[in-house]
């Protein structure tokens, strides 16, 4: 006879559990029939002990089986992608449309920040009226009419991470590979897609700081993903300095728009380019990576995917005229010349959200007009005055604070550093 303690004194003793116990402990969550307390000790003991990557399978498939599942319409291929997040990165805003673009559709489902992550549903919001509340019905349609949606999930999404991932929030099991694994894959899984590709950071602005941690989790996310029959496969990509010259929200949109438009920076850009060309290819809507690639410079630079953007931003009732000014601006500036050395992004994070542009409390209202712009790339070399970041303040932002992050997260040295690569294959 199955029990909750029974289960976590096996994950606690080292032992692999059963998909039976497994199941058991999942459902029985969902249900409240196993208690937080419970739940905690277990999610602990995995975080010790580890999973197998059959076990990390188990408790996927335990966990979209908690909820709904948006149906598959005909057979035109569902992609999308999954970014663990990182500064100014506002590729989901550009990807969607673009995919859709390009014949697939892009059911994605996106959350809010994270810490010192932006989140994909603040920066739609800065967008005045848009919804991000659509329902599964309201998702299907306009999957059917348009190819794309970004919304947020429902309380019947998985509704196991949900409970869980609030639990592990204050248990510090957050940064547990097998945990993180499950969450991420089963939300989109519940999208019932065919092709997914991941966009796993690593640097000192993502949530993953090294590069072996990130391939760790990179490495099972892949398998699981393909485990659940979803052709998946992962980037490990640059977060040791802010994606794009924008962070903030509204000002994330209007670098989207640009990207969306043929222009933008280049980073952005190309790693919009990249991931979408090889979801595409993935799911055999394109015959090769290069020949995607070349169809979806087509569809930046023509403007097609700005129109997209502005069908699904229409259906979703947002209204783009209608963006708000970004708060007045002032230039933080070098006190030394020399070489950029390094920009910490667990800092920079902390001076958006002392601007106002993050959260510090759950719920915490976010004031789209505040934000940085940066002016420079680790190795350019700088005049002491020069400014670094341009810095969007409001009245009730909180300005020291920012502007001491802001002193804190710059190195300036006379050495080249090394460069990194935008992004790397698995
Ligand atoms: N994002 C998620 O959705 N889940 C995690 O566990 C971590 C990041």
């Amino acid at each position: 006879m199955l029990s909750p303690v029974a289960v976590i004194e096996r994950k606690r003793d080292g032992h692999t559990l059963s998909k039976e116990e497994i199941e058991f402990l999942i459902s029985g969550y969902a249900k409240d029939e196993v208690t937080d307390y419970q739940m905690s000790a277990w999610a602990m003991a995995v975080f010790i002990r580890g999973m197998t990557p059959p076990e990390i399978a188990c408790l996927t498939k335990a966990m979209i089986a908690t909820g709904d599942v948006l149906r598959p319409i005909g057979d035109t291929p569902r992609v999308d992608k999954h970014s663990t997040g990182g500064l100014g990165d506002k590729v989901s805003l550009i990807l969607g449309p673009l995919l859709a673009c390009a014949g697939v559709h892009v059911p994605m489902i996106s959350g809010r920040g994270l810490g010192i992550t932006g989140g994909t549903l603040d920066k739609l919001e800065a967008i005045p009226g848009y919804r991000t509340d659509l329902s599964e019905a309201e998702i299907e349609s306009q999957l059917k009419s348009i190819g794309c949606v970004i919304t947020g999930a429902s309380s019947k999404i998985v509704p196991a991470d949900k409970k869980l991932y609030a639990l592990r929030d204050v248990t510090a099991t957050v940064p547990s590979i097998p945990l993180i694994t499950a969450s991420i894959l089963s939300k989109k899984a519940a999208e019932s897609l065919n092709g997914l590709i991941l966009d796993v950071k690593f640097g000192s602005g993502a949530f993953m700081q090294s590069e072996s941690d990130a391939r760790a989790l990179a490495e099972s996310l892949v398998r699981t993903g393909n485990e659940l029959k979803i052709s998946t496969s992962a980037l490990l990509t640059d977060m040791t300095q802010p994606l794009g010259r924008s962070i903030g929200n509204g000002n994330e949109v209007i670098e989207s728009i640009e990207t969306l438009q043929g222009e933008g920076p280049n980073d952005v850009r190309e790693l919009t380019i990249e991931l979408s060309a090889r979801v595409l290819h993935q799911v055999g809507a394109a015959s090769s990576i290069e020949v995607a690639r070349s169809s979806l410079v087509g569809l930046l630079d023509s403007g097609a995917a700005f129109e997209r953007f502005e069908q699904m931003v229409a259906a979703q009732r947002g209204n783009l005229k209608n963006l708000p000014s970004l708060a007045k601006a002032f230039d933080f500036c070098a006190s030394n010349s020399g070489i950029v050395q390094s920009m910490n992004g667990q800092k920079i994070g902390h001076a958006v959200i002392a601007l106002g542009g993050g959260r510090k409390f759950v719920g915490q209202a976010i004031d789209p007009t505040v934000g940085l712009e940066m002016q420079v790339r680790v190795g350019d070399r700088i005049e002491q005055g020069a400014p670094l970041v341009k810095v969007f303040a409001s009245e009730s932002s909180d300005r020291d604070a920012a502007l001491k992050w802001l002193h804190d997260a710059f190195q300036i040295g006379d050495s080249q550093p090394a460069s990194v690569p935008l992004f790397q294959t698995l």
